[in-house]
């Protein structure tokens, strides 16, 4: 099926972008990124925004910089940036693990880190990573701009806290410690399809013990989320396999598992059991 008919608008700076959003969003003018989620939505007329505001062309939506402690990804930098280390140390290396995991080689050249955000389906790496470090994004609107937190961002399945004049400018990462370590685990069916669920862990050792950890679950809820009740397993306890077990297991128990047509909330919940685990014990090899 072709889309329905719609107008299309190629803004040059990111002032004309949110100018053209702010006279469109009304009648539901839709921002183009890569175009990998929303052109399939509109060629099976899913979608059918009247208005297209495509940010290809914004030269200043393509950078990713390194300031101030954080990494920032400009709203048109590729999933395929990521394939190799964008900066030194532990979130250069774990970005380039994950991405891996997301979609076809074809469909990572043109869809976006920020694009991913702002469709925020539940099984989405990115959000995964967001929520699971903390990440920030920067919205702009004709009305003024705002930084808006990943854990008050994602709201539910491809549901954010963006307004619809709001373009997501910039996603913003902290750096890690070059001691922190991480691993990411995700399982689905067949390679490059989404998640039936995933588990990011990070922590570091002081002691001979476990400090600041995080383990954070996508693809088994709504939205992706830390889980306080893992992180406690973890903190103060020596890494391996009995602090892994009990974090997995508290992750398990912690998740309101989503069901589907082919995934019980039972078997769901047992996945988040084994990719915590697997992703805590990709955390201690990475070391
Ligand atoms: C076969 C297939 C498999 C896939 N597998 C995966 C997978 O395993 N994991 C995964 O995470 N994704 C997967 N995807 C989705 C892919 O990663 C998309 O690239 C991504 O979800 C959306 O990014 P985009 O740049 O293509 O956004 P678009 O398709 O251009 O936009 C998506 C939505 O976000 C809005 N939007 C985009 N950018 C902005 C912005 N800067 N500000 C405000 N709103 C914005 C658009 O208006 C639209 O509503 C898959 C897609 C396909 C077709």
């Amino acid at each position: 099926m072709k889309p329905a008919a719609f107008r299309y608008h190629a803004p040059k700076t990111i002032d004309e972008a949110v100018a053209i959003l702010a006279e469109v969003a009304a009648e539901d003018g839709r921002v183009l990124a890569g175009g990998q989620s929303l052109v399939p939505t509109m060629a099976f007329r899913l979608a059918k925004p009247a208005h297209l505001v495509d940010i290809n062309g914004v030269e200043a939506l393509a950078r990713l910089t390194v300031a101030e402690g954080r990494l920032a990804i400009g709203a048109c930098v590729r999933h395929a940036a990521f394939h190799r280390p964008v900066c030194a140390g532990p979130l250069g290396t774990l970005l380039a693990d994950v991405v891996r995991h997301i979609a076809h080689y074809p469909i990572r050249n043109r869809g976006t880190f920020c694009g991913s955000l702002a469709h925020a389906d539940p099984s989405s790496e990115w959000c995964l990573v967001m929520a699971a470090l903390d990440g920030e994004v920067v919205a702009k609107s004709a009305r003024g701009e705002r930084v808006i937190a990943a854990r008050d961002l994602f709201q539910g399945i491809m549901t954010t806290a963006l307004r619809e004049d709001e373009l997501l400018v910039e996603a913003r990462l902290p750096l890690l410690p070059a001691d922190m370590r991480c691993g990411f685990y995700e399982f689905n069916r067949r390679a490059g399809d989404f998640a039936m669920a995933a588990a990011l862990a990070a922590y570091r050792v002081q002691g001979g013990v476990i400090v600041e950890p995080r383990l954070a679950v996508g693809g088994a809820e709504p939205s992706p989320r830390r889980i306080s009740e893992a992180e406690a397993a973890l903190a103060g306890a020596a890494p391996g396999p009995e602090a892994f077990r009990a974090a997995a297991a508290a992750a398990a128990a912690a998740v309101d598992a989503m069901e589907d047509a082919t995934t019980s909330a039972e078997f769901r919940r047992d996945l988040v059991l084994a990719v915590s685990r697997r992703a805590l014990e990709r955390a201690a090899a990475s070391a």
